[in-house]
């Protein structure tokens, strides 16, 4: 499948996708963990998008498209992808239909998981990530705590909340995302691609998406 995830941070994307890859071996790519990658590696990109991403803001549409670019040609991509945090602004999506059209890539949708406002914050203070960055599996400390407390069921490494995972930040980035990534809902819309559902459950999301197929 080759699917793209519109949300809030933390409408659950990151969860869907996963397991949307069980299914049928389709990859993830979400461009938030390709730059955590790049900042914790130390690399010209991970520079560069570091402060942009600790205030909450989101990294220049260039630089995002120079590594989807790339990362859209590599091998895996070729049983399909899910596409978590990207595109996140109009311009992106823009030259990422440029981009497949070249590519001669079609998408089957772009899903919105569509969830209150109120939900979403509650879900950001209390995520928790594994620090392991071969694992990164998400956690909740109210709906879906680790077996021990602050370490990884997965892999035992400690589990953290993100830098951007501060009540200042969380704030700037659902403002953030309000002000352009929601817009990408009606270019989608436009686009004759959107399905919209109610993503209160990652279940009923998987569900839906599945059966749409
Ligand atoms: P979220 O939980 O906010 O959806 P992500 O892991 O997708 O988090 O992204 C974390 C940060 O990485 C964003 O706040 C932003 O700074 C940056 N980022 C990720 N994807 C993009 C993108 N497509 N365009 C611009 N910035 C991005
Ligand atoms: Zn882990």
């Amino acid at each position: 499948m080759r699917l793209i995830l519109l949300g809030a941070p933390g409408a659950g994307k990151g969860t869907v996708a996963k397991r949307l890859t069980a299914v049928d071996g389709s990859v993830q790519i979400s461009t938030g963990d390709i730059l955590r990658g790049a900042v914790r590696d130390g690399t010209e990109l991970g520079k560069k998008a570091d402060a942009f991403m600790k205030a909450g803001d989101l990294v220049p549409d260039e630089l995002i498209m120079g590594i989807m670019g790339e990362r859209l040609l590599e091998e895996d991509c070729s049983k399909g992808f899910l596409l978590d945090g990207f595109p996140r602004t109009i311009p992106q999506a823009k030259e990422l239909k440029v981009l497949l059209e070249k590519l001669n890539i079609t998408l089957d949708f772009a899903v919105n998981l569509d969830v209150p406002r109120d939900v979403i914050l509650d879900r950001l203070t209390t995520r928790r990530t594994c620090s392991n960055s071969e694992c990164q599996a998400i956690y909740n400390i109210k709906s879906m705590p680790s077996k021990v407390d602050g370490v990884c069921d997965k892999c035992g490494s400690p589990t953290i909340q993100r830098d951007d995972e501060t009540e200042e930040a969380i704030s700037k980035r659902l403002d953030t995302y309000e002000e352009k990534t929601a817009p990408l809902a009606k270019f989608y819309e436009e686009e004759g691609l959107l399905l919209s559902v109610n993503a209160t459950s990652s279940d009923a999301v998987v569900e839906a998406i599945t059966s749409k197929l």
